[in-house]
């Protein structure tokens, strides 16, 4: 990495960027900000000009790292296309080309890490025609977490058991989240006391050391009142649900889940009144 002291001009980032990439690939870049800026969709640049911005130490970039909320996407995308772009999201095996592109590595317990996002990151691949450059795909490094072998945190945490104290490969038809993000009921042999979250399930997560750092990113937080906890409750698919519940949910990412998580809710709330008439009352001596 080379590091280049802001002193003297702000655009020292941008002459550094020119020695490496053609006029035509840079365009494209600023055509496609341009092209979201005049439609005043709301975007966040990120990557290597963001690390530019904030801490002047220029890494060269091949790509341009723009974050939308999910609910912009398309948008984007309709500005985008008129620009000369045609981008389109891609239906393919998320994890692996991320580990196989050198972007996230494994963990025991098959989740992605992402550097500077642990476990965090919303996994996402788009097909375009901007002429962008090629990059060599070949995976740097290894594919699994270094902190992995010596650590078996999510084996020990893990409520349905689905992850193997040596194996490399979960029961992934046994893991929770796999679970309640679908819509069949419930298997017989889960435990009630399993459920800790809406959607998905974060016990191996929160214990895992490599994502230490990133359980402190402040939560998203919406409140629903008895009339929309009703709607929720109602499993209806998103577009009959009133449009003030359905933009809470879009604010938790969880628009997609409308139909699961009725059921979802009754089985935590289930699941919460167990544990808790279960622990001891600090009140009660003979609890102690
Ligand atoms: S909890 Fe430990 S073993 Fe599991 S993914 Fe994290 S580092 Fe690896
Ligand atoms: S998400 Fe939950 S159920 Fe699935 S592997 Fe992790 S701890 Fe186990």
């Amino acid at each position: 990495m080379r590091k280049i002291s802001r002193m003297g001009t702000d655009r020292v980032g941008e002459e550094a960027s020119r020695e490496k990439r053609t006029a035509g690939e840079l365009d494209a870049r600023a055509d496609a900000l341009r092209g979201l800026r005049d439609e005043q969709v709301p975007c966040l640049v990120a990557g290597a000009y963001a690390f530019f911005e904030y801490t002047g130490i220029f890494r060269d970039t091949k790509d341009l790292d723009l974050f939308v909320r999910a609910g912009d996407l398309e948008g984007a995308f309709r500005v985008l296309e008129p620009a000369g772009f045609r981008v389109a999201r891609a239906r393919t095996p998320l994890k692996l080309l991320a580990v196989r592109t050198g972007l996230a590595q494994y963990g025991r317990n098959n989740i992605t890490y992402v550097r500077g996002m642990g476990s965090f990151a919303d996994l996402n691949a788009f097909c375009t025609d901007a002429p962008l450059q090629a990059e060599d795909y070949r995976t740097k490094g290894s594919w699994r977490l270094s902190c992995c072998p010596p650590c078996r945190n999510c084996h020990h945490v893990c409520p349905t058991g689905c992850i193997p104290y040596d194996g490399k490969v979960i029961d992934a038809e046994r893991c929770l989240t796999y679970l309640n993000e679908h819509e069949e009921a419930f298997p017989q042999w889960l435990d009630a006391g399993s459920h800790n979250a809406l959607v998905g399930c974060m016990r191996c997560q929160e214990m895992c050391p490599a994502n230490r750092v990133y359980l402190r990113i402040p939560k998203v937080v919406a409140e629903f009142d008895h009339e929309e906890t009703a709607w929720v409750l109602r499993g209806l698919p998103a577009d009959q649900l009133p449009e003030g519940v359905r933009e809470k949910l879009r604010r938790l990412d969880m628009e997609g889940y409308s139909t699961v998580i009725g059921r979802n809710l009754q089985a935590l709330a289930a699941a919460e009144k167990n544990r808790s008439s279960t622990q001891p009352d600090p009140r009660d001596p003979s609890g102690l």
